[in-house]
């Protein structure tokens, strides 16, 4: 697991990608359980009003902080993996308020909870030696 993780972050970032945040909110899903979602950004106040928009009356408990880092996709993608590697992803999920398969949501207990998520990003961070702050509040 570390070395398919140390292989990703060896990997030079995309054009596409640039600075940005990292968000993360969380929902329940039908079953009970905790989902998170992990999302990029460049500007997560607009993203938010989008979500909430887009999936309402879906209740989204968003993560008061945002983490603002040089490669935005390029994190996202590590921490998408790294939940995966968890065995965390659920795939590709129909959502019952907007219809569209959702699939960048993780089980939230798969993954060892939020701190654990925002522990493993600031370790990404620090591996990389990016500059980093916190964007709030959300
Ligand atoms: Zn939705």
């Amino acid at each position: 697991m570390d070395q398919i993780l140390s292989a990703a972050m060896a990997q030079p970032p995309t054009q596409a990608d640039g600075g940005g945040f990292i968000y993360l909110y969380f929902l329940k899903d039908i079953h009970g359980r905790w989902i998170v979602k992990i999302g990029e950004s460049t500007w997560p106040p607009r993203r938010k009003k989008e979500w909430d928009r887009q999936c309402a009356p879906q209740r989204h408990i968003w993560f008061e902080y945002a983490l603002w880092v040089p490669w935005r996709k390029k994190m996202e993608g590590l921490l998408h993996l790294w939940a995966t590697l968890n065995g965390a992803w659920l795939g590709y999920v129909l959502c019952r308020y907007c219809g569209i398969h959702h699939r960048e949501q993780f089980d939230l207990g798969n993954c060892g909870g939020m701190w654990t998520i925002i522990q493993t990003a600031m370790a990404f961070v620090f591996k990389m030696g990016w500059p980093s702050w916190w964007y709030g509040s959300l």
